[in-house]
Parts: C-alpha cells; sequence; structure tokens
C-alpha cells in the first residue's frame, strides 16, 4: 500500500521559483569579468532564467539537448544553470582550465549544441573552433553588445551576444514539469588518469544532494547567510551551492575570475560573507595574504573545505587566528560532490589537544543518503576499527550509476557500490578518513603507507609552502616514500632538518628517504597535485647511479 501523499517532482526550477517567490530579500551580487559589480535578487534571477529558457527554444534546443558552459562564476552561468536545465534540456559546465586539445574533445563527446562562455574564453575558442565546428552551432559570448569579442568562426557556427538574445526574448514561460530522474547536467572528471568521464547529474540528484548539505552538521546554510562559492561552477556544480543556496534563501556572492588573497579577502569584507567552499590552495593563499596584510574577515563563520585533504595546520591558523570554523568533507565528480562531512559529536567534543586534532584531520561521516564502506583483498569488508586501511565504495541517491555515453550501472557493482578509487579507514564513530588515491599509495614491504598524511605534517613546517609525497622504486622495499618541496621564497631548506618536523608524529619506518627541493608542483585542472608526472620524473630518485 502506497502513503497517501503527494508526489510532486523534485525539480531544478522549483528550487529558483522557491527562492523568487519566498526569499526575495536575497542578494545574488556577481563580480563581472571587467571588475564591475552586479546585483540583482532571486525573482529577477529567475525571471531572467525564463527569458534565457525562451531563447534557448528559439535557437531549436530541445530537451536533452546539451548546452555547453565555459565560464567563471557570476550571474549569467547561475541564469544557465536555471535557464538551461529548468527547460529540460542539460547544462554541461566545461572546465577552462584544462588542455584545449581535451575541452574539445569533451565538447564533442557530450555532442554540445550552444556553447555559452565568458569573453576571456574568446581566444580559447578561437583555438578550437574548428575541432568543435561538426556539433556545435554556435558561440554564446555571455556579455552586452558592446562588449563582443570579433572572432572569425567556421561556416555554419554562429557567434551570438547573450543580452542580444536576452532582449528578443520574453519571459512569458512556464517551467515544464517531468520526470524528476531525468538528466540536468553533466561535468567531466578531470582525467588525472585516461580520457575525461562525464558525470551525469538528474534533477533528482541534484535536489536531494542540495538538501543533504543544507543539514546542520554539513555547509548549514541559512536565510541570513551570504556564501561565496569560490570551487567554480565548472567544477562539480561549485558544490552544489548554486542550488543550496537558493534553496536556504541565503544570498549567493559570485566572485567571477580573481580567486587570489587579496581580491578574495576584498570581496568578503565589502559583501559581508557570512560562508564559502573552495579548495584547500585557496585558502592558503587567502590565510598568506591575511597573515601580511593584517586583514581581517570577521564576517565569516565557516570555510567548506574539500577537493584535497585539509592541512591540520589550515583549520588550526583559520580557527585560532580568525575565528572560522572549517567544515572538512569529501567527495567527487561522481558523488555530486559532497558524500561525507566531518561534524563534531559528544564523544570528540571531550578530546583535547593532538587526539581532539587527529579527529579534525578525518573526511568524516557519510552525509544521510550516502553509506559508505571499505574492502580489502577479494572485495571483503573490513572493520570500522579507524586503522584497516581498504579501497572505499560508496552508494547512495546521488552517486553516479554510469558515466555518459554508457549504460545505467555500469559504473558500480550488482549492489549499486561504487568504487571510489581513494583508499581509506573508517574509525568507530563513522569517520572516514582518506589516506590515498589508491594509484598513490606507497607500498613498502607489503604495507602502506598515507601519502596524504605525510603531506599534511611537511606542510606545517614554515619554510614549506607545498609538499608531495610519492612512491619511488627501491630495490628491498618495493617502493618508499620521496617527500618534494617548494620552499617559501627566501627560504633555505636543509633535508635533515626539515624531516624533523615528523618525529613523534608518524612510524619510524614512514620516514620519507629523500627531500627534493623545486620551484613549483604540477597541478591537474582542477588545481590538485599531478602525482603521475612526478611519479614519472622521480620514481627512480632512489635506485639512480
Ligand atoms: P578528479 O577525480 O577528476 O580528480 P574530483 O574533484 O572528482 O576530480 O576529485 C575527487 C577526488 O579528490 C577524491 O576521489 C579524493 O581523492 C580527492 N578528495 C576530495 N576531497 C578530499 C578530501 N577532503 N580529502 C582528501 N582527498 C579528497
Amino acid at each position: 500500500m502506497f502513503g497517501l501523499m503527494q508526489d510532486s517532482q523534485l525539480l531544478i526550477a522549483g528550487i529558483i521559483r522557491h527562492a523568487a517567490r519566498n526569499h526575495a530579500h536575497a542578494e545574488v551580487v556577481s563580480k563581472n569579468v571587467d571588475g564591475s559589480i552586479h546585483r540583482y535578487g532571486y525573482p529577477a534571477l529567475e525571471a531572467r532564467a525564463r527569458r534565457l529558457a525562451r531563447a534557448l527554444a528559439r535557437l531549436n534546443i530541445k530537451a536533452t539537448d546539451r548546452v555547453g558552459t565555459l565560464a567563471w562564476n557570476g550571474f549569467r552561468h547561475l541564469e544557465l544553470y536555471y535557464g538551461v536545465s529548468g527547460s529540460g534540456a542539460i547544462c554541461h559546465t566545461i572546465n577552462p582550465r584544462l588542455a584545449p586539445a581535451d575541452i574539445a574533445y569533451i565538447v564533442n563527446d557530450a555532442g554540445d549544441r550552444l556553447i555559452f562562455a565568458d569573453i576571456t574564453f574568446a581566444p580559447l575558442l578561437a583555438a578550437i573552433a574548428e575541432h568543435i565546428k561538426a556539433g556545435v552551432r554556435a558561440i554564446v559570448f555571455m556579455c552586452d553588445p558592446a562588449e563582443m569579442p570579433q572572432m572569425a568562426l567556421p561556416a555554419g557556427m554562429d557567434l551570438l551576444c547573450y543580452e542580444s538574445l536576452m532582449a528578443e526574448s520574453d519571459d512569458d514561460y512556464v517551467w515544464p514539469s517531468f520526470d524528476e530522474r531525468n538528466a540536468a547536467s553533466l561535468c567531466y572528471t578531470s582525467g588525472t588518469t585516461g580520457r575525461p568521464k562525464g558525470v551525469l547529474y538528474s534533477h533528482r540528484s541534484t535536489v536531494l544532494h542540495a538538501m543533504a548539505t543544507n543539514v546542520p552538521d554539513v555547509f548549514g546554510l541559512r536565510a541570513q547567510d551570504r556564501v561565496l562559492p569560490v570551487v567554480p561552477m565548472f567544477h562539480v556544480n561549485a558544490w552544489g551551492t548554486p542550488y543550496s543556496a537558493p534553496m536556504a534563501g541565503a544570498s549567493l556572492i559570485m566572485p567571477g575570475r580573481h580567486l587570489d588573497g587579496p581580491s578574495l579577502s576584498a570581496l568578503i569584507n565589502q559583501e559581508h560573507v557570512t560562508m564559502s567552499a573552495g579548495v584547500p590552495t585557496i585558502w592558503m593563499g587567502l590565510l598568506a595574504h591575511l597573515r601580511s596584510s593584517g586583514e581581517r574577515i570577521d564576517t565569516v563563520r565557516r570555510l567548506g573545505v574539500g577537493g584535497s585533504a585539509c592541512p591540520r595546520m589550515l583549520m588550526q591558523a583559520f580557527e585560532q587566528e580568525y575565528g572560522v570554523t572549517i567544515v572538512h568533507a569529501w567527495g567527487m565528480s561522481e558523488t555530486s560532490p559532497v558524500a561525507s562531512a566531518n561534524a563534531p559529536t559528544p564523544d570528540s567534543l571531550t578530546l583535547t589537544g593532538e587526539a581532539a586534532w587527529r579527529v579534525r584531520d578525518k573526511q568524516g561521516q557519510a552525509l544521510f543518503g550516502i553509506e559508505m564502506k571499505i574492502v580489502g583483498n577479494g572485495g571483503m569488508e573490513l572493520p570500522w576499527d579507524g586503522v584497516a586501511q581498504g579501497d572505499l565504495l560508496v552508494r547512495g541517491p546521488w552517486v553516479a550509476s554510469g558515466y555518459w555515453g554508457n549504460a545505467a550501472g555500469s559504473a558500480c557493482d550488482e549492489d549499486g557500490w561504487f568504487a571510489t578509487g581513494d583508499v581509506a579507514t573508517i574509525d568507530p564513530s563513522g569517520r572516514m578518513e582518506i589516506t590515498d588515491r589508491s594509484k598513490d599509495v606507497i607500498k613498502s614491504g607489503g604495507e602502506w603507507i598515507s601519502s596524504i598524511t605525510l603531506e599534511n605534517i611537511a606542510v606545517e613546517h614554515p619554510d614549506v609552502i607545498e609538499a608531495a609525497i610519492i612512491a619511488a622504486r627501491h630495490p628491498k622495499w618495493d617502493e618508499r616514500p620521496l617527500l618534494l618541496v617548494v620552499p617559501r621564497a627566501g627560504a633555505e631548506i636543509v633535508p635533515e632538518e626539515l624531516l624533523k618536523i615528523y618525529e613523534g608524529k608518524i612510524a619510524k619506518w614512514w620516514l620519507p628517504d629523500a627531500v627534493i627541493v623545486v620551484d613549483e608542483l604540477p597541478h591537474t585542472a582542477t588545481g590538485k597535485l599531478h602525482k603521475l608526472t612526478l611519479r614519472q620524473k622521480y620514481q627512480d630518485w632512489l635506485t639512480r647511479e
């Protein structure tokens, strides 16, 4: 017997309709490409998204057609999020930091019909236009007519202006209703190994993920919050904040292209930001700026940090020096992305000192809706004792079941478990800790050493800006850890001195065998360490003649 409750569909347009109707007070503030500030509220955003949906129909975009975006965080990108998905088409956010050849591959693989782009990406589009002309019918620059870049496009590909299309359109449009399981947006993984793969989110997965991240122990957004998504809208939908903020009635502050410490500090203070989210590298940049300038960010209550392990020193610095709580979360493109977050619990609150910080290092408990487990050889489930390390598997309504172009279910096992490629422990309190990506783990004499633990300790050294641990071949132990560090400007690193930072913090056999000082470390398009490049270059360091 079914319950006697209504069964309305969980659709993305429903989020913006809700915000427009119930939270007209909230602001959407955007820093434009030219540095000027644009401001409006959710009613105007919702009306413009409808106008855009009409314009898309005139451009012959139909349900399930893919519409690409190459854009920073800003109001027009938000309009695309709602106008494209809300009309039943698929909003495909493209990471402009990928190599041009990868971008062309992604556009063709997705079958994008239109590409909406910020004018900063005109040179990039000029470079790849020939390679995407088979499917792309027009490039639409997200600007006023006066700002339109001049460029020649291949025959059959139109050059259009966003604000002209909007002016010619109208908002006489009613959001359609359809099955909540329909595709809403598409985002490619950055592809550190192999070709990028598309993750195809549904309306239902997007709405559920936004609701799940809005609980108090995750991002906990409220109508009084002013949220700054520093994480780009082309990186797993800015972790869902373009949906979770309007759902909560919170204001959105969109930072545009400048994400350096001084720009962020200025925007946070001008706009009284209360909550923000981004990868650790961004916060390291902001911290360095705050410390050197003496500026404060007193309106900020919480920072959501994920994408890479959050170094303990970052949490300590923001909490102790600036009174900002860091919410350490974990996830990946395939999990929408947020799947776990570390929140204080009655037992953790009784801890002090090192024991309390050890708990904070972890990536936390599964969000309601997500199930996690760790497995060892042969897929045997491992105990939640905080010690056993195994492959992390997850499942839930916002976890991918297959990649773009493949069948549903093809990315997970028959019980729906998706192998994350991460290695983790889970403690008796349910707190999961990522120790490595499975391809980065160091196997020394048959035992595993966590590169993330060693990197986090290295960056606690005052002379180290960034650190990477990779596995180097070893004749006796198979692999041993090698530490690469980028020194602070002007600092002289003495390897023996630097390694003292590990004393008392790790088992002796985890100590890196060598330290290599480098000017910079390679990063992927999503800002993570590119360990593959490092391994190719340094894996024979310990066995070299
Ligand atoms: P890609 O998989 O293409 O690199 P994602 O953004 O999907 O891009 O990256 C997901 C991966 O990032 C996870 O599988 C994990 O290895 C890493 N990651 C994300 N958040 C954390 C975190 N809080 N701590 C450690 N690693 C993390």
